[in-house]
C-alpha cells in the first residue's frame, strides 16, 4: 500500500473491484463508482428476492443480469 507524503492520514489503494487507484476508505475497499454499483445491485437483488423469495443466487443472477460473483458477495453479507 502506498502512503501519500504530506497528506496526513490519507493513503491510497486500488479498488478491489475495478483496480482504480483511490483514497482508502475506512468502510469500503471499493471506489465510489463501484460502491454505487454495489448499492444498486443490492437493491435490485432485494427487490427480486422480495417478490420471489425462493430464488437461488443463480436464479437471481439470471433474473437481474448481475454477475453471479456479485450476487453471491451481496447475498452473503
Ligand atoms: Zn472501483
Amino acid at each position: 500500500m502506498l502512503k501519500v507524503k504530506g497528506s496526513g492520514e490519507m493513503s491510497l489503494m486500488n479498488c478491489k473491484r475495478c483496480g482504480r487507484l483511490m483514497v482508502q476508505q475506512r468502510r469500503s475497499d471499493c471506489c465510489e463508482s463501484c460502491r454505487l454499483y454495489y448499492d444498486e445491485s443490492y437493491r435490485e437483488i432485494r427487490r427480486c428476492l422480495h417478490s420471489q423469495p425462493h430464488l437461488t443466487a443463480y436464479d437471481v443472477h439470471k433474473e437481474t443480469g448481475i454477475p453471479l460473483s456479485v450476487v453471491l458477495e451481496l447475498v452473503r453479507s
